[in-house]
Order: structure tokens, then sequence, then C-alpha cells
């Protein structure tokens, strides 16, 4: 397939807000894919070249983006520079100064998905010295051959800002529409898709949705489509991460319990990280939240696993937590999160930084698959697989409890025992991969928190003039990042447990897409937990709301852009200050 098809498309995306008009653009799309191009195309129409459970960014800053668009089309760096001012978009840009318009590209040799997908991942691998030339110049091949259509969506792909709106729900729908219908129309006038189908659309929607929770892979769920198999058949398997089932919050014992009714189990809700274990005879499999595979990282759980967990065939849900080796005292997320990153000296860090493996579910046993079966009867499962070993792996502390004072004591014992607060879990409660379901529901003493990402920030004054000491944070909604403040507050000095000045700066700064005076702009990759008093109507930020007192509380490396509150999310806590 060319890339000039897929600029086409992104174009079409580009030009209409309506997520009906996407979905149906999509939908005409993805079946004219050949079996060869569906991993790189779904990754590109997604504005990725890595999965999301690939830690992997490409990681090319605006600056040398704006110097390759120079060289390549011809111009001055500051024609570049002056013409981004204007605009606000290198892709921009890139469509005005280049002169090869789309036609032209009929007489040249095209480029095709494979090459360019190929040559965006490998902007990823060069590190160290000398690496930003080659980047700089794999850049300058692309646009080089590149029509304008084509260089506006390549730079917009290298600086991992696509703008197209294209969220996972509707290339989800997309693929219903596409697979299971007839006849597809969009109706522009009413905004209206029109279609012919055998089926129930909305069924296959939900089918196609449980078999990306259940697989969290796009390019098997469309291939097994292709092959007229139905999407039933699809099943969580020992060695393939699910999506993780998520938690409600509520702000008092009364809510949770409306949720998960009386009795109900609670637990101590770990200040650690999510980790789904996979186990088939001897060999263990780790994967984060955001389904990243961690087993090299983490030697010693997967030896805690192996001799702890009696069943030969299984996936167990829990949460990873760090201690101190000399004091045995548990350690807040951070202190353990470096583990996650680490490629060198992993051993050592074993003994540095231990873990305990605290689990809590049981989603596979033996051949048996657990998702439908009642919370009670999967700890029981659970309960006769795994010995436990104090500081190796353990069941999450909980029992039942039937009472408000009951709730209030385990709480206040948790909160004491140093975790951040209470899972409280409804007994009947099924396990749904990917849902942020009633049966479990979070109980944390703030009330008033957020997962936001970062999108721009500002350089300090004085002293602090190295470092950049105000952020812009955005809230999300079907894929565009909507701000809602800015923070500047709640940073640790060095040495200190929580975030820093210096190291958000580090962060920062290869993500930086554009500077202007003071003020710079970063692509939305640094997600941050923030405490605030108050949530505010608001026409200076594009969210249409403010945060009162924002106050930094930690970086969530172990979260996904994906996972970021949304704009609905911002408005139910409004309304429910
Ligand atoms: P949050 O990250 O605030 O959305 O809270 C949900 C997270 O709490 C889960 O994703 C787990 O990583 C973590 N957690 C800690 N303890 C438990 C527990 N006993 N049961 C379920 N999740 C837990």
């Amino acid at each position: 397939m060319f890339y000039r098809e897929l600029a086409e498309l992104y174009n079409s995306l580009d030009s209409t807000n309506s997520r009906l008009k996407k979905t149906y653009l999509l939908a005409k799309f993805i079946p004219k894919i050949k079996e060869s191009d569906l991993k790189p195309v779904l990754l590109l129409i997604q504005g990725r070249v890595f999965p999301e459970w690939e830690s992997k960014k490409i990681g090319v800053a605006g600056k040398l983006v704006a110097k390759s668009i120079a060289k390549s089309m011809g111009h001055s760096e500051s024609e570049v520079i002056k013409q981004f001012k204007k605009t606000g978009d290198l892709g921009q840009v890139a469509y005005n100064l280049c002169e090869k318009k789309q036609q032209q590209t009929l007489f040249s040799k095209e480029l095709t998905i494979k090459e360019v997908f190929e040559t965006l991942q490998k902007l990823a691998t060069h590190e160290g010295i000398g690496s930003q030339d080659i980047k700089l110049s794999n850049i300058n091949k692309l646009l080089g051959q590149a029509s304008n259509l084509e260089a506006k969506f390549i730079v917009r792909t290298v600086l991992e800002d696509l703008r197209i709106g294209i969220a996972g729900g509707t290339i989800r729908d997309a693929i219903a529409y596409a697979f299971f219908t007839t006849e597809l129309k969009y109706d522009e006038e009413k905004n209206n898709l029109i279609y012919k189908s055998d089926l129930d659309i909305n069924k296959q929607k939900d089918l196609i949705k449980r078999s990306l929770d259940l697989t969290a892979d796009l390019e098997k769920v469309i291939i097994h489509i292709k092959s007229g198999k139905p999407l039933e058949e699809i099943q969580l398997t020992v060695g393939t991460p699910c999506k993780a089932m998520l938690a409600r919050k509520e702000k008092t014992f009364e809510e949770a319990f409306k949720r998960t009714n009386l009795p109900c189990r609670v637990e101590y809700k770990y200040d650690g990280f999510r980790v789904q274990i996979h186990k088939k005879e001897n060999k263990v499999l780790l994967f984060t939240r955001s389904l990243e595979d961690v087993t090299k990282q983490f030697p010693d759980a997967v030896k805690s696993i192996q001799e702890n967990v009696k069943s030969k065939n299984c996936i167990l849900d829990s949460e990873l937590v760090g201690f101190d080796s000399k004091s045995q005292k548990y350690l807040p997320f951070q202190s353990i999160s470096q583990r996650i990153r680490r490629k060198y000296e992993i051993e050592q860090m074993s003994k540095n930084f231990p873990v305990e493996i605290n689990v809590f579910d049981v989603i596979m046993n033996e051949e048996k698959i657990l998702l439908e079966e009642p919370f009670t009867k999967r700890l029981e499962i659970l309960q006769s697989i795994l010995t436990e070993k104090e500081k190796q792996i353990v069941l999450a502390e909980g029992k039942i409890i039937s009472s408000m004072e009951e709730a209030q004591e385990f709480y206040e014992e948790s909160l004491k025992a140093g975790n951040e607060g209470i899972m409280l879990k409804d007994l009947k409660g099924l396990y749904e991969p990917g849902g942020r379901v009633t049966a479990w529901i979070k109980f944390k003493p703030v009330m008033e928190e957020l997962d936001l990402v970062i999108v721009g920030a500002e350089w300090g004054e004085g002293k602090r003039s190295a470092w950049l000491t105000s952020f812009v944070l955005a809230c999300q909604e079907d894929g565009e990042y909507l701000e809602i403040g800015k923070v500047g507050t709640g940073f640790k000095e060095k040495g200190e447990e929580g975030v820093t000045f210096e190291e958000l700066t580090k962060l920062l700064e290869p993500l930086i897409i554009s500077e202007k005076g003071k003020e710079i702009r970063v692509k939305p990759q640094i997600i941050i937990e923030v405490h605030y008093e108050e949530i505010q109507k608001s026409i200076n930020y594009s969210s249409g709301f403010a945060l009162r007192f924002p106050r930094v509380i930690r970086l969530r490396p172990d979260k996904e852009v994906d996972d970021i509150a949304s704009v609905e999310d911002v408005m139910d806590l409004y309304y429910s200050q």
C-alpha cells in the first residue's frame, strides 16, 4: 500500500469533526488494507509506530523537525519558524513549503507504508552521540520524497501529534461497519450512517470491544473476522495479556455499598503497580497495566511465582509493592518505579528494591476461564493455588464486612499500614477486562484527585531559570487534549520523596514541540497526578473547566495517555462537588 492512500485518509479525517463521518471513512478504508500492511497501518492510524504497551517513543523534538523541513524543502529555518508561529502546526508548514503537489508524485517513486513506517521506527532506536544527525537524515529522506499532503502527516506523526481525533471507540465501530454491513453510506446533511446488515450491529460492536479487551490486538481481531470465524471464538489465553479491570471511585461508604452490596470484601489498596501474571508450566510472564512486558525486570517476582503458585496454567491479577530490604518497611510506588524501565544490573536492583506480590484475583486457572465466575468463587480458587510467603507473594490483605463500622475500621487500619486506601469488592462481581466497573470501588482519603497529561510548560525565573516550573495540564476527549489549568506547586526539593522541577524538566525537554519566549509546548506523554480543592467553570481553558489550587502529587509512568481523566470525568466531579 502507498503512504499516499493513508495521507488522503488522514486528510479526510482531519477535515471533519463528525465522529460518524470519521467512522464511515475508516470503515471504507480498513477492508482495503492488505494483511501484510495491517499492523503498520493500524498503528499509523492511531498516530503511533509502536504498540501502546511498548515503552518506545519516536522522541524527536520540534526543533529537529523544523530543521529537516527547512533543509529538505529548500527554505531557511527562520522561514519555517515564522510560518510555524502563524499556524502552530509544523505539519501545515511542511505542507505549505513543499513544492511537490500531490499529483506530481505520480511521476516520482511513491513512498510505501512499509518504507515510512520502518524509517519512523528507526528514529526511536537512535540514541547517544551522533543520533541527532542520523535522525535528521532519516526525516530528510522521507520529506525529500513526500508530496505536500504526505509531508504534513509524516511531520505530525514524527512529532507524535497526529491531531485527527480518532479514539479507540471510533476504530472499533468502524471495524463493525466495515465487516458486518452489506451496504454503508454516510448522509452528510443528517450526519447519519445508513447501512444494511443481516446482523445486530450493536452486538457486533460489543463483541469487537470484548475481543479487544481480551487480546488488546486489533490486527488479530481483524484477521479473525476476515477469516469468517465468529468473534465469540476469541478467548482469553495464557501468554496474551488482557486489559485490566478498573475500579470506580466513591466518596462515602453508603455510595460504595450501593454498588458493591453488603456484605462485601474490603482489601488494602496498595501503593504499588499493577501486574498481570501469566504462568504456563514453569514459564512466567509479567505485564503492566498498559500491557508492557516487564518479565525481564523482575526475576525475583518470577521466582516467587514459579515456587509458590501451584497451578500449571493460570492468569493472576496483582499489585507489586516495594519494600526496604533493611527495615522491611513498605515503600511508596516511586521507590520501585525505576525498576520498570531498568535494562541493566537487574539482579542488583532486585536486591536493592525488592518487591512483594499481592495477588488479588485469578482470571484463568488450568483450562478454565474464570471471567464469568463470581468473585467469591475466584477467591476460593486463588486461595487453593497460592502458597503465601511473606515479602515474596501473598494474598491481598482483606476480609468480608457487613457494616459501615467495619469498613471504617478496616480503612483506618489500611492507612495506618501505609496504604493508599481500601478497595471494596462485590462478592458476586465478575471479572470484566477493560471495564471501569461498579464491582470494584476504590476509597481513598483525598477525593479531589485527577490524572492529567502535561501539554505545555514555562521556564522559571532567577535561580530557577534552568528548570521548567509551571506546567499546563490537560484532560482528554476523543483523542484530543483539552487544557484544564496550570500547576507549579507541590514540587519537592532534591532528595525528598516526590516530583522535583529538575526531574520533570529532564523528562519534558526531549518532548518539546515548540517554544515561544518562556513558554513551551510538549508532546502529551507525561502523566501526572494532581490534587486540587475545587473545579470551577472557566473560559480560559479549552476544557471549559479550571482547577482551584492544584498541587502535584506524583508522576504516573504506569498509566497511558488514554487513562487520564476525560472531560466527562471532570464534569461529573464538577457536578458532584
Ligand atoms: P487507581 O490507580 O487510583 O485508579 O486505583 C486502581 C488501582 O489500584 C488498580 O489498578 C491497582 O493497581 C491498585 N490496587 C491496589 N490494591 C488493590 C487491590 N487490593 N485490588 C485491586 N486493585 C488494587
